[in-house]
């Protein structure tokens, strides 16, 4: 057996193309658009939309894969490859500019649910808005001001009407990334969705939690609020009003019984198992452009990086240059091997919330100790150093925190219950 390290012909193609996206649409904007919050990158959406229509999509999903197998375009069999494909694009796209990455159109988290709970017929359905005539958003909430870390302690309802056969959702999400954009009716986006995770018997506890698609327009959701951020200042991240919020039966993704089972908490686990390897790579994109950024600097002012000179024989800050190297490339073989599990279907909760941390850690050292190597470079706002360091702390937040992912990595590894380790 041998073992490639080479990444596939598709991913270095997509690469290449996708940054010159983040140069030009991207990291040329990043100040602007971090400054003036609020403001929305249109000319990137449109573009983005456009191009990826062109590639037989509206999104950057990975399209289902044979393993091993042909993929119907008339190309030779190779083993499935969707996810590293995402991984590398989004690494790419954060170079360019995190923020701008997370309003990429398409499904984002919304679809990541979708895919993982939903039955085909759903997918079918929801699914195939984002290659329409506009760009179009979906996103995922799960938090609650009650319930970060601890999703089973989500208080909104869903309860179901039997005179007219519909669920109905009360409750507030709130951190709900591209909230705004998949809800809020723009005359230029097409007609997004939430994914809202809520409980059909909260006597259940985790079995009873089932994710709900909610679309924009449906009476009842509203957007309330729009956070002021540390970093990732583009990306809106919204409150979320549901007040008798009325959705069709089959809205309720996956099975709506509520057995001894724990399917719907699955289903919302299954998400975090396919998108923590993603939000590894957001973060390694801006550990990258940070470092790339740093020797650039170094050069310009005659310090060269040696590679291959004894360790003793390089000045400390070649030395911290080649650490964060190392860091960087430990953290990207971890992304590797969770989204090549994730491409070959085996399960992958250990891998991918062990290199989410790994990235969380490496991502946040390497643009802090930029900051630090650069001084006042590094902390003036005429470069993008303090950006990406503001930027980089959000990989180790979102989609389970570095301590929460650190706990299911023990229980994992040492066999532990939810309950056993805590
Ligand atoms: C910019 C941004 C975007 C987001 N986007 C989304 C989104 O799209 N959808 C969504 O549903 N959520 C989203 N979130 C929410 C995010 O997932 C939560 O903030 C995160 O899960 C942590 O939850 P919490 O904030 O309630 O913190 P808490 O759970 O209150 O935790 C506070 C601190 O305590 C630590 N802690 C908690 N429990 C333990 C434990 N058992 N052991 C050790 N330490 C512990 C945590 O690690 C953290 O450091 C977003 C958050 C941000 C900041």
């Amino acid at each position: 057996m041998t073992i490639e390290f080479e990444p596939p012909e598709p991913v270095v193609q997509a690469r290449t193309v996708l940054q010159t996206v983040a140069e030009e649409m991207m990291r040329s904007h990043s100040r602007y658009f971090d400054e003036d919050e609020h403001a929305i990158p249109w000319d990137y959406i449109e573009f983005m939309h456009t191009a990826m229509k062109s590639m037989g999509g509206g999104s950057l999903a990975p399209k289902e894969e044979k393993p091993n197998g042909h993929n119907g375009d008339g190309s030779k069999p190779r083993p499935p490859i969707g996810y590293q494909l995402l991984a590398s694009q989004i690494e790419t796209l954060a170079w360019g500019d995190v923020g701008m990455y997370l309003i990429t159109p398409g499904g984002g988290l919304g679809a990541a649910a979708v895919q993982a709970a939903a039955t085909p017929e759903q997918k079918a359905k929801f699914l195939a808005r984002f290659g329409g005539e506009k760009p179009t958003f979906a996103s995922m909430s799960m938090t609650e001001a009650g319930a970060g870390s601890d999703t089973a302690a989500i208080r909104t309802r869903a309860v179901l009407d039997e005179q007219t056969n519909e669920w109905v959702l009360n409750g507030e999400k709130i951190f709900v990334t591209a909230g705004d954009k998949s809800l809020t009716e723009y005359e230029k986006l097409g007609r997004g969705f939430v994914v809202v995770w809520a409980s059909i018997d909260p006597k259940a506890g985790r079995a009873g939690m089932r994710g709900f698609v909610v679309e924009s327009g449906t009476p009842g959701l509203r957007v309330v609020k729009l956070e002021h951020k540390m970093g990732i200042r583009v990306s809106d991240t919204a409150t979320l009003s549901l007040q008798e919020v009325r959705v069709p039966l089959d809205h309720l993704l996956g099975s709506p019984t509520v057995e001894q089972t724990t399917e719907g908490f699955k289903g919302a686990m299954a998400t975090f198992d396919a998108t923590r390897p993603l939000v590894a790579a957001s973060g390694l994109g801006v550990a990258r452009a940070a470092l790339e950024f740093l020797k650039q600097k170094l050069a310009e002012s005659g310090v060269q990086i040696r590679h291959g000179v004894p360790r003793q024989k390089l000045s400390n800050v070649e030395r911290e240059v080649i650490d964060m190297e190392i860091m960087w490339k430990s953290a990207w073989l971890m992304v590797i091997k969770a989204v090549w599990m994730a491409d070959n279907k085996k399960p992958n909760a250990l891998e991918s919330s062990m290199c989410k941390v790994k990235a969380g850690d490496v991502t946040t050292k390497i643009t802090q100790r930029v900051v630090e190597i650069l001084g006042p470079l590094g902390y003036s706002r005429e470069f993008l150093a303090e950006k990406w360091f503001r930027d980089a702390k959000i990989t180790d937040i979102y989609e389970g925190t570095g301590q929460i992912n650190r706990l299911i990595v023990a229980r994992q590894i040492l066999g532990y219950s939810g309950h056993e380790l805590r």
